[in-house]
């Protein structure tokens, strides 16, 4: 008997720990097409880039664990030809059979034309060897196209590195779409403050490249010329395998509440899996804690659990000295109003998104004890003690 695992980042090596810890006994195979052992990502833009961690401190494991674990760790070697009609595929010419499969290949940069064919020094943040070598360029003159998380926390460690930082974004405000504008624009003037040269409403008209250097024409007729230009678009769903084995994708691999695709032995992941959640809807999330969670219970799905993956979408960020944590989702439906507790001053606070009197997001900065209770608050009726700001967000939860 053995279960499968292809991509082994964050969602895969949690599905293969989860699988040891819940008492299956069988193989267990994982194959990554990186050349390491899984890692975790949220360093690679933040601590790695400002120096304070090495990156063999972002694995998941070291090797000898999976050793330890009878986990038969395959990296290096990138899966192209999945049979799910005969349970097969192959690694490096050896045919693997599976009697449950995890599809777990997360996504990869979203890439710009224009960028990558102009000739200019361009740099992507995705992997290990990009963190590595962004890390030594970030105190020339650094142009970055997205105000992204990856835009903006590489902004800030490039700033907190003595780089000089353009950041050109399409967008009126940048994160107002996770956000809202209102607690968007903390971000906006945390980084202006800290010296970055924010474009909101730009685009990028042209990029060339010659002898001369490198030279950035913007939309609103300013030109730069880089040392370096990040393009942080955001990210795609790694699909290639999923679609040619014939599974069903929109918007990556689509899967049930358990996490199961069109194929019942099949099961996906992470940043992959475009997910049928029991009160959010269809949702495709992009953030470390669903990899590790939904790594989880793909493997309780795939030992026979029938529950759905019901836990509330959570990210964080650092940017120079904030941190910032969110729980919830207000979908595209956007929310009917915030309730804002602290103080934008110093950035120490919380916020509520409340959508038809109900509470449906929560998000903090600096507040380290609040998210256990924005967590708690999520669903609830928006009451007056929810929405009276002079009462502590530990009294509101009751
Ligand atoms: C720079 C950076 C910073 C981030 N910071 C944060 C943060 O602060 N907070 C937060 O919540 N989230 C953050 N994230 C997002 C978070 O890291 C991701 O959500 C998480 O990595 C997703 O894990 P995953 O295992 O689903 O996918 P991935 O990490 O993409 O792993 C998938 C793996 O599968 C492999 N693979 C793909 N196809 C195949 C194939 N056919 N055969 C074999 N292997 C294959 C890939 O090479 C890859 O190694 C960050 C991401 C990045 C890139």
């Amino acid at each position: 008997m053995n279960i499968a695992i292809i991509g082994a980042g964050l969602a895969g090596a949690s599905a293969a720990e989860e699988l040891r810890r819940l008492g299956w006994d069988g193989d267990i195979t994982l194959v990554g097409a990186e050349s390491h052992p899984p890692y975790e990502r949220p360093p690679l833009s933040k601590d790695v880039l400002l120096g304070s961690a090495v990156i063999d401190s972002a694995q998941v494991h070291d090797r000898a664990w999976y050793d330890e674990q009878r986990i038969e760790l395959i990296t290096g070697s990138r899966v192209t030809d999945l049979d799910p009609a005969a349970r097969q595929f192959s690694v490096d010419g050896r045919q693997i059979s599976y009697d449950d499969l995890l599809l777990a290949t997360g996504a990869t940069s979203r890439h710009l034309p224009m960028a990558d064919e102009s000739g200019a020094p361009v740099a992507y943040l995705r992997t290990r060897e990009e963190a590595e070598a962004l890390k030594d360029r970030l105190t020339g003159d650094l142009l970055i196209i997205g105000a992204g998380w990856i835009g903006l926390e590489v902004a800030s460690a490039a700033r907190q590195a003595g780089g000089t930082v353009t950041v050109v974004e399409n967008a009126h405000t940048p994160l107002a779409g996770p956000l809202g504008e209102e607690l968007a624009l903390v971000f906006v003037d945390l980084h202006r403050e800290h010296g970055v040269d924010l474009r909101t409403d730009t685009s990028i008209t042209s990029i060339e490249h010659g002898e001369g250097g490198t030279h950035v024409v913007l939309s609103d007729g300013d030109d730069r010329g880089p040392d370096l230009i990040l393009v942080a678009i955001g990210a795609q769903p790694e699909v290639t395998l999923a679609a040619d084995a014939g599974l069903t994708i929109d918007h990556g691999i689509l899967v049930d509440g358990r996490l199961c695709t069109s194929d019942p032995h099949i099961f996906a992941a992470g940043d992959v899996a475009n997910h049928d959640h029991p009160s959010l809807g269809r949702l495709r999330v992009e953030h470390w804690d669903t990899a590790i969670h939904q790594g989880r219970h793909a493997a309780r799905s795939m030992l026979g659990g029938q529950d759905p993956y019901d836990r509330q979408p959570y990210f964080f960020t650092d940017q120079y000295d904030l941190g910032m944590e969110y729980v919830g989702h207000f979908g595209p439906g956007g929310y009917d109003e915030v309730i804002v507790r602290g103080d934008r001053e110093t950035r120490v606070l919380n916020a509520l998104y409340i959508k038809d009197g109900r509470v449906v997001a929560g998000m903090h900065t600096n507040d380290w004890d609040a998210t256990d209770h924005l967590r708690a608050l999520i669903g609830r009726q928006a009451t007056d003690v929810v929405r009276d700001t002079k009462i502590s967000l530990a009294d509101a939860v009751g």
